[in-house]
């Protein structure tokens, strides 16, 4: 007998992506090489102090004024969460109930799925396309909330924010656009959270702002949908270090643009690179890129290179098992990258 419930027991949950310490080359999180702006740095030490006693800011006003700023949008279109997974689970809590629908394109963030089976409701999935366009069958698809990553994870591929909208028309329930990778491409669908009711976007900064392990994501849409989700969220989900180093690093703009330009600089390199070696890469609009290396070299690729104290992401799932996803690191971090991998090939 179980003390769980049965959609519990019957679930295996997400798997994180390996957090090895020590002497590892990291490219299998798409955590940023480069440190957080040293703005961040300076206001996590003033923050640090006798203040820490007290209960955070439950709105983080702070960082949502900093951030509507940056997005141009009213504070109250903004929610911050303890990075976007907690977003993403709020969203799921306060839309999907046991038993409704939650749909998302597939093979797509694996979080989805869990979250959905969290609540006891219907995951459904609707196949990419082999070029990761955007799925015909998702316009169909009923449900209470559809998430689309895009750029999408593991792919790295991007879809333009015009096809975006006419999703956004093409259904009446909660459409959910999770832009984590989105600073690193060429267009964002933000513009929508004024047109779409029903629209969220989600971002964080643990990728393009270097704070994974701050742990801060924000989601921006219309005021009334924001007001509901306020409800439903813990009352203190951003630790007060989070609200100042979130508030700091979205100040930088500089820095942030810096960090951004090199990454993608760095990404187009490494697709040319793994095209000389005759591997079919996906057109990345993010911060790592899919290569195409067949089944089942793929997976004792990602093995032989875990030897070498390099890590990279392999996902057994339908659609990407001859595929490994490879963030986009340094240049030396690259450089070693394609060094070891000749050697593999
Ligand atoms: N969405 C997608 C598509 C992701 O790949 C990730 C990172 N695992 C997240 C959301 C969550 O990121 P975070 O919680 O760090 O903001």
């Amino acid at each position: 007998m179980s003390y769980f419930l049965p959609n519990i027991d019957a679930m295996s949950g997400y798997e994180p992506g390996e957090q090895l310490a020590g002497e590892y080359v990291k490219l299998n999180t798409n955590e940023n090489p480069y440190p957080p702006s040293p703005r961040v740095m300076e206001a996590l030490r003033q923050a640090i102090g006798e203040g820490l006693r007290r209960y955070p800011d439950p709105l983080a006003t702070k960082l949502r004024e900093e951030a509507a700023r940056l997005y141009r949008v009213t504070p109250d279109m903004i929610l911050c969460g303890n990075g976007s997974d907690d977003l993403l689970t709020i969203i799921t809590r306060a839309f999907v109930g046991e038993g409704d629908t939650l749909i998302s394109p597939q093979p797509s963030y694996l979080l989805y799925k869990v979250l959905a089976e969290i609540q006891g409701a219907k995951y459904q999935p609707v196949e990419f396309p082999a070029d990761y366009s955007l799925p015909r069958g998702l316009a169909e698809a009923k449900g209470k909330v559809t998430f689309l990553a895009n750029p999408n994870s593991p792919s790295g591929t991007f879809i333009p924010t015009r096809e975006v909208e006419k999703l956004a028309q093409a259904i009446r329930h909660v459409l959910v656009i999770d832009e984590a990778y989105v600073d690193f491409a060429d267009q964002n669908a933000m513009a929508l959270v004024h047109r779409y009711p029903h629209v969220i976007v989600l971002r964080t900064l643990s990728k393009s702002y270097s704070l994974a392990g701050m742990r801060i994501g924000l989601a921006v849409a219309h005021r009334s949908l924001i007001a509901g989700l306020v409800k439903v969220k813990d009352s203190y989900n951003l630790s007060a270090l989070a609200i100042v180093a979130g508030a700091a690093a979205l100040a930088d703009q500089a820095y942030f643009q810096e960090c951004v330009e090199k990454i993608r600089a760095e990404r187009a390199d490494l697709s040319a690179k793994l095209r000389e070696l005759g591997l079919a890469v996906y057109p990345s609009q993010s911060n790592f890129v899919m290569a195409r290396f067949g089944e089942p070299r793929a997976r004792e690729i990602q093995q032989e290179l875990r030897q070498r104290r390099l890590l990279v992401r392999h996902y057994d799932v339908p659609g990407v098992r001859d595929c490994l996803r490879i963030t986009v690191g340094t240049r030396e971090q690259m450089e070693r990258f394609i060094d070891e991998l000749k050697t593999l090939l």
